[in-house]
């Protein structure tokens, strides 16, 4: 096969050049990047060969060895795990697979990258990271079964592809140190940097130097292992420092920052594993755009990696922790599918589960600041769990916090501080769903409750329209949508019912939209107001579905009045006056008008709504 020239794909080139013309500083993140590939290359073709052992071929001493060659410039790694097959190198190394990377690379601007070169981690784009230290890199890589092939390039625009002699399965990486990269020849600089990013990995690292020999001044090299190889996890948790948990979680998450939390306990009993688990401080850029809403750990059995794809080991609303889990009653000599349907999965996943809520239940009652912060980031997620975590609903619901009508903006309380202020004839948790709190907090669905002193939950997030419904109760107490449903206590407004009987008529034929006209005690201020049913969604969220582009189902809504407002009163009047006053249409359509605005909605014809209002207001 002759030599051959490709092309990146343009999302590949724009980030190749971010990465040459805006990272200075951290460039050491590039070693732990190309070794985590190697080490995910040893495990992959490792776990391979337990079904298919031919896969092997007897190239089983698993070793990662690194070699500086001063001379040359050159910082060679090399590691005996899968290798790729032409179509792989050109996949991998050609272009971007990753969904998030294109929004990625819309927002990342030079300077964040300048400041947080480890954002290019969390993209799965590491390989690339070597562009930050060398101005041509050279890959030599041979998977079990396929040709050996050489994939160079600069950095810029193509590389090029051709077929070498290399007899051996697995993959080297030649780096031509840019000037200003050499220290990464010193073999101390190596030396700490591994220790400092890849101490903990499974799998040997070695460094490969020339020394000359002071007398007979033969060169002669020497090959020493340089990382200490403890799987973190199985150690005793009273000898791990905070700062080797962080640097595993950093490797795992390729986030920049320590994480905020770190579980690591071993479960024994019914079912045996060891989990170090980590709740991040920070959302992943790419969490939300995510089209995967599944959460991935990685599952070794017996210190063995086998998956970061089981996502059967954690429920999807969880997928912001990341860790590991070694299981020891698995077995291990069966295909990844056969795997994923033991019933151990199951429970090993419970286990996990409630371990993390509880650990979030210890973190809101220790530290409430900290709670807030990782609900801030986390919590939409978790109100996911409402919805697929039935058992567990409770316990999410007890996490969960929101800003109320009796609290300052951007204070927040949980549903088990609402009702224990509750007064003792209150029977339901109220709340309302709306687009963001000052909308909300002025209401006319609040203005009976304001009135009464009592509090209502405001909640903003878009999610709470949808979830919060299936929550139904919470300890016993229900909860209920101050905008739906029907208001109890109509039995006062019996006397003012016979008077608004004929316009209430007129109204409820005049208006679209509307099933119902009828008065209320639910406002105070406020001339009108519309409600749903208990099962309708909210204005805001039709709203935003039908910016999205969804289609919104039609439903109709009951048109409420309040008879103690001198707008109805007078509307009233006028139609009982005369039932053909224009006026009187008009200001009907208007109450109408108004109260759409004010749940949030869109008027469908804004203009007429216009006209409308300066008819009147010019004729008075
Ligand atoms: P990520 O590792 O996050 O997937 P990279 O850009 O670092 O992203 O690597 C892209 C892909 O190239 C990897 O997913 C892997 O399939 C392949 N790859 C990289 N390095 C190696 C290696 N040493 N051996 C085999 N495959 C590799």
């Amino acid at each position: 096969m002759a030599k051959e020239t490709m092309q990146f794909k343009t999302e590949l080139e724009q980030l190749l050049h971010l990465i040459t013309h805006s990272l200075y500083s951290h460039r050491e993140v590039f070693l732990r990047e190309l070794i985590s590939n190697a080490c995910d290359a040893i495990d992959k073709v490792r776990f391979q060969g337990l079904t298919e052992p031919d896969y092997l071929e007897d190239n089983t001493n698993w070793k990662i060895t690194l070699r500086a060659n001063e001379e040359a410039g050159t910082l060679t790694l090399s590691d005996n795990g899968i290798g790729m097959s032409r179509d792989d190198v050109i996949e991998n190394l050609g272009t971007i697979a990753h969904s998030g990377t294109k929004a990625f690379l819309a927002r990342a601007q030079e300077a964040d990258l300048k400041e947080n070169p480890e954002l290019i981690g969390q993209f799965g784009v590491g390989f690339y990271a070597s562009f930050m230290v060398a101005d041509e890199v050279v890959v030599d890589t041979k998977a079990h079964g396929n040709e050996a092939i050489r994939w160079t390039s600069t950095g810029t625009g193509n590389f090029t592809l051709d077929e070498i002699d290399k007899t051996d399965r697995g993959t080297t990486i030649t780096l031509h140190l840019k000037e200003d990269a050499k220290e990464f020849l010193n073999e101390w600089t190596i030396r700490s940097t591994v220790k400092k990013f890849s101490d903990f990995l499974e799998h040997p690292v070695t460094l490969i130097t020339t020394q000359k020999d002071e007398e007979t001044e033969v060169e002669e090299e020497k090959e020493e292992q340089i990382n200490s190889q403890k799987a973190i996890w199985l150690r005793p948790k009273n000898e791990i420092q905070p700062e080797e948990y962080s640097e595993f979680y950093k490797h795992l998450s390729h986030d920049m920052n320590d994480p905020a939390e770190t579980i690591h306990y071993n479960a024994e009993g019914a079912i045996e594993f060891k989990a170090l688990l980590f709740i991040p401080e920070k959302r992943p850029f790419d969490l939300m755009m995510n089209n995967d809403p599944k959460a991935h750990l990685n599952l070794y059995v017996q210190r063995v990696f086998i998956s970061n794809e089981f996502d059967n080991l954690l429920p999807g609303y969880l997928r912001f922790i990341k860790g590991v889990v070694d299981a020891s009653d698995l077995p291990l000599n069966v295909s990844r599918e056969i795997l994923q349907e033991n019933p151990q999965l199951e429970k090993i996943r419970n286990n996990l589960v409630n371990r993390i809520l509880k650990t979030l239940a210890q973190i809101k009652e220790k530290d409430f600041e900290k709670f807030s912060g990782l609900h801030e980031e986390f919590g939409t997620l978790l109100k996911e769990g409402l919805q697929s975590d039935w058992s567990n609903k409770e316990k999410i619901a007890d996490l969960l916090l929101f800003e109320s009508s009796t609290k300052e903006p951007g204070e927040k309380t949980t549903l088990a501080n609402y009702i224990e202020n509750m007064s003792d004839d209150q029977e339901e948790i109220l709340y309302l769903a709306g687009e963001n709190r000052e909308q909300i907090a002025n209401s006319p669905y609040l203005e009976r409750y304001k009135a009464d002193g009592q509090e209502v939950l405001l909640m903003t997030d878009p999610i709470d329209d949808f979830v919060i419904p299936q929550l139904m109760e919470f300890k016993g107490k229900k909860l209920k949508a101050v905008n739906k449903g029907e208001q109890d206590d109509t039995e006062a407004l019996k006397e003012e019912e016979k008077t608004y009987e004929g316009f209430i008529g007129f109204a409820k034929e005049l208006l679209e939209g509307v099933k119902e006209v009828k008065l209320t005690t639910r406002l105070k201020d406020s001339a009108a107001v519309l409600v749903g049913d208990e099962h309708t969604m909210s204005p805001h969220i039709e709203e935003m579905m039908r910016r999205m582009g969804q289609p919104v189902p039609e439903h109709e809504s009951v048109l409420e009045l309040n008879p103690e407002h001198p707008l109805v009163q007078h509307v009233q009047a006028l139609h009982a006056a005369d039932a053909n006053d224009p006026k009187a249409e008009a200001l009907t359509k208007i109450l109408h008008d108004q109260a759409i605005l004010a749940s949030g909605a869109k008027l469908k014809d804004p203009a007429a709504f216009a006209k409308r209002l300066n008819q009147l207001l010019a004729t008075d």
